[in-house]
């Protein structure tokens, strides 16, 4: 097996005022590799007392240095942090396939996207401004972009780069200051990150990093009332908490939550051109995906084809450890292999088109066959909740209308695909499904960071990436001046 890429930085420690510290517990929460299930090391257990001396740390940032930077000078940290990121992407992409257990392909891409955050965001500090209104006679009536102030990020498990690089690079274009907990699961690279920042020029206080326990830092941090916004994501149960929890301090909150996203599959489309998507958006970091396609939608003329060329390339894909970069790594943890356990157990009565292989999966590690189950009937549980895991199900249809229908039946809306060479069905589609992105001929659109990205249902609100964020990392204020 390839070689465990080297921490230059110390995981046990937080980094809070510009320090890297001990949690004031002085306790560690174990490290685990998922491609083996060996503990490799230990974090940080951060608790309510770290997220106060952060949030604190972070407060004396933007009331001093940090809120004294100017915006191109903000943007110039941004972008010399997203070059040592590309500097470091092997290396990046190494630390999150131990820590993650993603294939290496798969985090190489994640640590360019992070680099790329960092140069869309550092290229746009300077370019956000506000307007002028024309008003009443003797007056002048502009608006002010100000950061919200400090900002909490809780950051999930299965994109640690891309979600810290979309959340906290907005944030900080803007001029907040920022305290981050990543989740107990992964959070190497936000402290690696963190470091890197440090050596950009990031002054102390700008940005902090709290690992811990979702139910002991990350409930501290969602609940307190010097944090000015709060950008989750995660699941729905614990996204509906940290809302209501935002809301007794009145703060205004990002929720990007889970999905069922659909691919829909006309009699039309190009099976050849959709056959890589279709496959590919289901079982992409083992189907650990907040946008991952865990339903095909096929008209069911197509459906034999369809099921044919899929289970073709099922029984292709090949599963083992991270470093090895074969097709699907394991799961992040045994928690999650026992929930997915419990999916596939739930599809006994369904259809198994095709699996994927084991290679070289140790039994310590967290490893799940990629399942694709077909014929299945649109109200089937496997049909209609997150899964997370590398299960795609097939469900069949026979109009326009009946897939619209399944495509927005579940509580979910994060994003959509349409497989078509009608233009005026891609037209009616884009608008009639209820989805906060919706793509015509193709899945994800390359993942670009400009794209702006969130769902709507039970899939969150607000609205991350792109120029859009900064809107939802600032405030807006109207200033009206009389002067006669
Ligand atoms: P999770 O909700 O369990 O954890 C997410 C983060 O919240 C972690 O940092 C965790 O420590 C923290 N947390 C847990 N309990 C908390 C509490 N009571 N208060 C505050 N913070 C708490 O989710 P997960 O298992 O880490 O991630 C999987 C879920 O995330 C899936 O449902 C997936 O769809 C979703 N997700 C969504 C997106 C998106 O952009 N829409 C991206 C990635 C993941």
């Amino acid at each position: 097996m390839s070689q465990e890429p080297d921490l230059w930085f110390d995981p046990a420690k937080c980094l809070i005022g510009g320090h890297w510290v001990e949690p004031a517990s002085g306790e560690e929460l174990p490290l685990l590799n998922p491609s083996t299930g060996d503990r490799i090391g230990s974090i940080a257990r951060g608790t309510s007392a770290d997220i106060d001396a952060a949030v604190a740390a972070a407060e004396t940032a933007r009331q001093g240095e940090w809120g004294k930077v100017t915006a191109v000078e903000r943007g110039r940290i941004l972008t010399r942090l997203g070059q040592l990121v590309l500097e470091r992407v092997e290396h990046l992409a190494r630390i999150e396939a131990i820590d993650v257990g993603k294939p290496l392909k798969q985090a190489r891409a994640d640590a360019v996207a992070l680099a790329r955050y960092l140069e869309f965001y550092g290229g746009a500090a300077d370019k956000l401004h506000g307007e002028t209104i024309p008003y009443l006679d003797g007056y002048t009536v502009y608006t002010l972009r100000e950061p919200h102030g400090v900002t909490g990020h809780i950051v999930p498990w299965n994109y640690p780069m891309q979600i810290i690089g979309r959340s906290v690079g907005a944030a900080l274009a803007t001029g907040n200051a920022c305290v981050l907990k990543p989740a107990e699961d992964a959070c190497l690279t936000a402290l690696a990150f963190a470091d890197l920042a440090k050596q950009a020029g990031l002054p102390d206080g700008a940005l902090n990093v709290v690992p811990g326990l979702g139910s002991e830092a990350g409930a501290a941090l969602s609940a307190h009332p010097g944090v000015h916004h709060v950008s989750f994501t995660g699941s729905v149960a614990t996204g509906s908490q940290v809302q209501v929890a935002a809301a007794r301090n009145v703060v205004p909150v990002t929720l990007e939550l889970g999905g069922k996203s659909p691919q829909l599959v006309f009699d039309d489309a190009d099976l050849e051109a959709a056959l890589p998507f279709l496959v590919n958006a289901g079982i992409q970091n083992a189907g650990q995906t907040c946008s991952a396609s865990s339903r095909i939608l096929v008209h069911r003329s197509v459906q034999d084809q369809v099921i044919e060329r899929m289970a073709a390339r099922y029984a292709s894909l090949r599963v083992g450890p991270a470093l090895e970069d074969l097709d699907v790594g394991p799961l992040i943890s045994e928690k999650q292999k026992t929930i997915v356990g419990g999916f596939l157990e739930k599809g006994r009565d369904l259809a198994v088109a095709a699996e994927g292989v084991l290679q070289n999966a140790s039994d310590g590690g967290n490893y799940v066959k990629p399942t694709l189950f077909a014929g299945v009937g649109a109200d089937h549980v496997l049909a209609r909740d997150e899964i997370f895991g590398p299960v795609q199900v097939i469900i069949p249809f026979d109009d326009e209308d009946e897939a619209i229908a399944i495509a927005n039946g579940t509580d979910y809306g994060l994003v959509a695909s349409v497989w078509s060479r009608d233009g005026a069905r891609q037209m009616r589609l884009a608008k009639k499904i209820r989805t906060g992105q919706v793509f015509i001929n193709n899945y994800g659109a390359g993942g670009g960071v400009e794209l702006p990205f969130g769902g709507m249902g039970k899939s969150g609100h607000g609205r991350e990436k792109g120029f859009e964020a900064l809107y939802g990392f600032t405030t807006l204020k109207t200033v009206a001046a009389y002067h006669g």
